[in-house]
């Protein structure tokens, strides 16, 4: 393996040679990238999760404040006075812990509220819960796609449904592209038993949305069934926090909702809302439900968290603020956001060292991003990715736009340059 040109998933399989040699060699290459100031993953935080955090960053042997643009808690409720309430609440009146998987005595009335709530959050009868958003989408799909079904992805989707689909059919479109969506749909008609379309709401490395009306009517004029992943959208998107769904106004119209509470309701755990019917046969058939234990009693902040999505409309709009002045700035320096319209802020750079070495530049400026990278993103589409919270303030913002255009000096990764 060249490592001047390697990834992790280079790593992943290698013919011929057996799992320890591969996890020497990958030692090495992470040896490598760390002696070039470009091993920037699992960056250990002191302080909690905020605008601004400790860091135990690599380059130093000391903790460092550093400007932080790596949170999914874009309205940062991990935080929340009044959840973090409701959370030792809980933990007060159920424990640390729920002692079992649902279906052998690990049901508690807070796992019972949650799934109705969230359920009534989207205006529908019923929900189950998962551990994690990833569970959520990679159990649903297992139960539900087997060999003689067709799951038809956009190829931007999450790994979690990849991984969901890894017993059935895949077939996938160019992200968003419609014309080849209804050429898979119309290709797959009769031919096989369960044809399910599976999307995200807003798309994790670049922030833009699904063209979720056209695709949901496509979809079902194929007699397809329609899954949307809305991770990213919850609590951000929608004039009232529900999301892409309500942006299109499309409660009617997509089959099965999943999502996490991981991100903007800022604790753990994953949901599936669809109808009854379907919700009860997940509950009595996939296996991660059956065989995993329940969510502890601090999700009992989430039941809070869904309130005041409601009661604090001002938190959203205080990340709106924030997107549009980032976003703006970002433009206004001349770096390509690419269709950005959430709170996943990319900027593209291509190549995957320049990359790495504009996150390393931004770390030592005191901006901590994420430079995203092939798997996660194609091999010439790397990018620094960034997620702006309702806590940053202007001078947080202004700092970023400051270290974005000390980097563009050096690594020329503005359309200026082009
Ligand atoms: N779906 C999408 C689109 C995501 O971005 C993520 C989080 N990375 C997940 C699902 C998984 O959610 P969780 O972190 O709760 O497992």
């Amino acid at each position: 393996i060249h490592f001047e040109k390697a990834s992790f998933k280079d790593f992943e399989n290698i013919a011929g040679q057996d799992a320890f040699t591969t996890a020497s060699q990958f030692d090495e290459y992470l040896n490598f990238l760390k002696a070039n100031g470009h091993l920037n993953y699992r960056i250990e935080s002191l302080s909690p999760v905020g605008p601004e955090m400790n860091l135990m960053l690599p380059a130093y042997d000391r903790p460092t404040w550093s400007v932080c643009l790596v949170s999914n808690d874009y309205l940062g409720f991990s935080q929340h006075p009044k959840i973090k309430e409701a959370v030792i609440r809980g933990i007060q009146q159920f424990g640390t812990g729920s002692g079992a998987s649902p279906a052998i005595g690990g049901h508690f009335v807070y796992h019972r509220e949650l799934e109705k709530k969230i359920a009534q959050f989207y205006k529908k009868k019923d929900a189950i819960l998962y551990t994690t958003g990833y569970t959520a989408n990679s159990a649903t799909l297992q139960c539900l796609l087997h060999k003689e079904d067709l799951a038809i992805l956009d190829m931007a989707v999450h790994a979690s449904v990849y991984e969901g689909c890894l017993t059935t059919n895949i077939k996938t479109f160019l992200h968003n592209n419609l014309e080849m969506l209804e050429t898979v749909l119309r290709n797959a008609q009769d031919k096989y038993r369960t044809r399910m379309v599976i999307i995200d709401g807003v798309y994790s490395q670049d922030g833009d949305m699904a063209y979720l009306d056209k695709i949901a009517d496509l979809t079902h004029q194929y007699g397809a069934y329609l899954v949307v992943d809305d991770a990213h959208g919850i609590g951000v998107v929608g004039k009232t926090g529900r999301g892409v769904i309500e942006l299109y106004d499309a409660f009617d119209h997509v089959d099965i909702i999943t999502g996490t509470f991981s991100k903007a309701l800022g604790n753990i755990g994953g949901y599936v809302i669809a109808r009854p019917e379907i919700i009860t046969y997940l509950k009595y058939q996939s296996k991660q439900h059956l065989f995993s234990t329940t969510a502890t009693p601090a999700i009992m902040g989430i039941l809070k968290a869904i309130d005041l999505i409601d009661e604090e409309p001002e938190r959203r709009a205080e990340l709106w603020n924030n997107i549009n002045y980032l976003k703006n700035g970002l433009i206004a320096l001349g770096f390509d956001i690419g269709t950005s319209a959430s709170a996943v802020i990319p900027v593209k750079v291509g190549d995957i060292f320049k990359t790495l070495e504009a996150g390393r530049l931004l770390l030592k400026f005191g901006v901590y991003t994420n430079p995203i990278m092939y798997p996660a993103v194609s091999r010439k589409n790397a990018r620094i990715r960034m997620n702006v919270m309702a806590t940053h303030t202007r001078e947080h913002l202004d700092k970023v736009l400051n270290s974005f255009e000390e980097v563009d000096k050096q690594l020329h990764i503005s359309k200026k340059h082009i």
